[in-house]
């Protein structure tokens, strides 16, 4: 049986993941902020807690980690290289290094730009490989944008991006925060002729007004209608007077001109 998602909102507007392998009942949680959303969640799934996953140090993903470590005997899995400002580790993962939920392996993919030693994860089928993976990339790649940069550069969020945008045109995509539509109306703002961008504005506005969350988004998706995976595009370069700059340097435009961004 494929991965089963649940999407569980909390804080102001992040999300926490609920990993399931059905097949075995093994669980894992990605980003957990706080830990008082997830008991409900977990204890229809039988009370069964693996692994936690993290992301990346900023309390908004780990404020309830240690917590649900301690109710459930969850082990804790984070980027090595962060471990000491990550709740305390009992698996170090670095770039490549996978872990099983159940019958599904879940790979490390080291991706620096928001936070320095930011990591994703990658949940693949691998007796199934004709099955879409999952990818879970905290404050790296949204919906329509991409995270700040906090501690990396831009040629550094530059790089793990385009990593990402090479996966699987199928991958799936669960991000850490819902800004969705204020990264639409970004997008629309530098790329206003894009047809793809504007369909899916009206989708994502849908959801929302149903209260829905907008996850997961495909990198299929996402290569037609996030700006910070289309520095090549001509229009963009063209919006930005960036015609012959190089592609880390339209994305480090695009990035300065969001932060500034009023809708
Ligand atoms: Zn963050
Ligand atoms: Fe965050």
């Amino acid at each position: 049986m494929p991965l089963v998602v649940e999407v569980v909102p909390l804080l102001a507007d992040n999300y926490a993941y609920l990993l399931v392998d059905e097949t075995s009942g093994s669980c894992a949680v990605v980003d957990p902020g706080e830990a008082a959303p997830l008991l409900e969640p977990l204890r229809a799934r039988g009370n069964r807690l693996d692994w936690i996953l993290l992301t990346h140090h900023h309390t908004d993903h780990i404020g309830g980690a240690i917590e649900l470590a301690r109710r459930f005997r969850a082990r804790i899995a984070g980027a090595a290289a962060d471990a000491d400002r990550l709740p305390p580790l009992d698996r170090r993962l670095v770039e490549g290094d996978t872990l099983a939920l159940g019958a599904l392996t879940v790979r490390t993919l080291a991706t620096p730009g928001h936070t320095r030693h930011h990591i994703a994860f990658l949940v693949e089928d691998t007796q199934r490989p004709a099955q879409p993976s999952d990818l879970f990339c905290g404050d790296t790649l949204f919906i329509m944008g991409c995270g700040r940069l906090f501690e990396g550069d831009a040629a550094t969020m530059w790089n793990t991006l385009e990593k990402l945008a090479a996966l699987p045109e199928t991958t799936r995509i669960w991000c850490g925060h819902e800004y969705t539509l204020a990264n639409a109306r970004f997008a629309l703002s530098v790329d206003p002729d894009n047809p793809a961008l504007r369909a899916r504005l009206n989708e994502v506005e849908q959801l929302r007004a149903q209260g829905r969350p907008t996850v997961p988004s495909t990198i299929a998706q996402e290569r037609a209608t996030n700006p910070f995976l289309r520095a090549r595009d001509p229009a963009i370069r063209r919006r930005l007077g960036l015609e012959r700059a190089t592609d880390a340097e339209v994305f480090a435009a695009l990035r300065r001109a969001k932060d500034n961004f009023r809708s």
